[in-house]
């Protein structure tokens, strides 16, 4: 009988330690690899720009995602492109940065209620994206910082920033994003500091899924470790990450990857390895190339 109402006071107590709020990462930048900091290329962060006021989902030091309200809209991008080959040694992920899953409204809606907090004005936006990525990526003895822009790919074709905005501070917290946890910023490039719910892990009693790649070319896992327990920073490195087996184009192998947490800094810390240039820029006519009929790798 004691049993019995242990058992249903732990069930009882799971949803409240969902629900718990989280600290908020304003300053948490630093100027070499720190674990629960983001590792940033920039230093100085101006003021302007991004969400212009609070809302009640945060509260002093810390904030509840449950709470926060999202853009609203269904906008769908039939156009939407992302395509993955492994050639000679690398992984080229070409597209076009648009989201296969449907996205909110973007410039946000004056009658949007996220109106009166981030008036994102950024419409959505076709660019070109060619990574090309290491096959088998190589940690470094030195990580790398992390940029403001683009630092990996997740597999709806979106780009995945790091966990800062404009301002340097806690950008899940502040922005408001869609019900994918992504938005567009100032030449619309579709992207999410954070998992976003639109990309599925199928991962319950077992090692997240792949939800995309890092610039370096290291994976970036969902948020549950080896035997599907949710990962927080004491799990993982100063950049976000860990090595054990894993299943990597179809092949166990030993091999480093980053993983997104419920907590700050969401997705990387640093770079384990030596990230690639972007090769963003404008479409250009005939831009992406014709679609290949197969599903990508993920
Ligand atoms: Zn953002
Ligand atoms: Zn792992």
């Amino acid at each position: 009988m004691k049993r019995y109402w242990l058992w249903l006071a732990l069930l009882a107590c799971k949803p409240c330690a969902a629900d718990s709020p989280l600290p908020l990462g304003d300053g948490k930048i630093a100027s070499e690899p720190r674990v629960g900091y983001v590792y940033s290329c920039r230093t100085r962060f101006e003021a302007g720009g991004g969400a212009f006021r609070s809302g009640p989902w945060l509260s002093g030091q810390n904030w509840r995602p449950e709470l926060k309200i999202a853009v609203s809209g269904e906008v769908d991008w039939p156009e939407a492109r992302v395509d993955i080959r492994l050639s000679g040694g690398e992984r080229i992920i070409s597209g076009n940065g648009l989201p296969l899953h449907a996205s909110g409204e973007f410039p946000v809606r004056r009658d949007d209620a996220a109106f009166d907090y981030d008036r994102n004005p950024n419409a959505i936006a076709p660019l070109r994206v060619e990574l090309r990525l290491p096959a088998l990526p190589r940690p470094t003895d030195s990580p790398a910082c992390l940029g403001m822009g683009m630092i990996g790919i997740a597999s709806s074709g979106a780009a995945i920033f790091n966990a800062l905005d404009a301002m340097g501070r806690d950008a899940p917290a502040y922005e408001i994003q869609d019900r994918c946890d992504g938005h567009p910023e100032r030449r619309g490039r579709y992207h999410y500091h954070t998992a976003s719910r639109c990309i599925g892990d199928s991962a319950q009693d077992r090692h997240s899924d792949l939800a995309g790649y890092a610039l370096d070319g290291f994976g970036i896992y969902g948020r549950r470790g080896e035997n599907g327990q949710p990962l927080s920073n004491a799990d993982l490195d100063v950049c976000h990450g860990h090595t054990h087996a894993i299943l990597w184009d179809g092949v166990p192998v030993r091999l480093y990857h980053y993983h997104l947490t419920a907590e700050f800094p969401y997705s990387l810390g640093c770079y384990r390895g030596t990230p690639v240039a972007t090769g963003e820029g404008p479409p250009e006519p005939g831009w992406p190339p014709p679609r290949r009929h197969r599903p990508p790798p993920w």
